[in-house]
């Protein structure tokens, strides 16, 4: 038979709440139930006013990001049962805003989504049947393509939480992924532009980010890919003799 858990989620409200607090709930998971599962349950049987964002329920969409037992995760790729405890601690994304207990402001992600211009910048116009590219030549991009933009690598990143500049692993990488795809021609100009410290060379290559990614794209891997570039493109243009 299952066993009752106890739920400690964290909760605030910054329209009346002073600080975040830990609230319990008790609650019995179906067997395999995710954490996502056992929270919409807590939600519908005992708190409605318990708030968290999801939408797929099955790790497309990247909703759910949240700490689960000190894990950042994805809440609905995580079995309750898996954790082997009785206490379930589960707190919103950390490096991100609380807008309401586990629902947290994504919008410094999507702001350095945004600046390193995330789509192909092919040149002239698009052929009538699509730009076509031989699949070995793409082997460097699909490692990127998989991400959900959950931000779980954003909120375990100790960049990210100590300068608001710095755009993040998934950005970051994501620059590198069209960097390196053979159908992109983006100016030189776009890898100049995380020639910084806010750029490809803040990052602390702690790792933490391809440790938590549930999507297993290795952001890193792509900054070290951009500084490669940055040197490469640098050290060529000193010979060519360009700026
Ligand atoms: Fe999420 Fe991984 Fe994409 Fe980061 S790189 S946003 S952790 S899927």
């Amino acid at each position: 038979m299952n066993m009752h858990s106890t739920f400690r989620i964290l909760r605030f409200d910054p329209k009346k709440d002073k600080k975040p607090y830990f609230q319990e709930y008790r609650h019995q998971p179906k067997p395999k139930d995710s954490i996502l599962e056992a929270l919409k349950d807590i939600r519908n049987e005992q708190d409605p006013s318990l708030a968290f964002r999801y939408s797929c329920r099955e790790a497309v969409c990247g909703s759910c990001g949240m700490v689960i037992n000190g894990q950042i995760d994805l809440a609905c790729r995580i079995q309750v049962e898996s954790l082997q405890s009785d206490l379930i601690v589960v707190e919103p994304l950390p490096n991100l805003e609380i807008q309401k207990d586990l629902f947290v402001d994504m919008e410094p992600f999507w702001a350095a989504y945004r600046e390193i211009q995330p789509y192909l910048q092919p040149e002239g116009d698009v052929p009538e049947k699509g730009h076509r590219v031989e699949e070995k030549k793409m082997e460097k991009v699909f490692q990127y393509i998989t991400c959900v933009l959950c931000a779980c690598c954003y909120s375990s990143c100790p960049v990210a939480s100590r300068d608001g500049r710095y755009l993040g692993p998934a950005a970051l990488a994501k620059l590198f992924r069209f960097i390196s795809d053979p159908r992109d021609s983006r100016p030189y100009a776009a890898l100049k532009k995380v020639d910084s410290p806010a750029g490809a060379w803040g990052c602390d290559t702690v790792f933490r980010c391809n440790v938590v990614c549930p999507k297993s794209v290795r952001p890193a891997d792509g900054i070290e890919g951009l500084r490669r570039k940055l040197v490469a493109e640098k050290t060529k243009r000193i010979f060519k003799r360009k700026p």
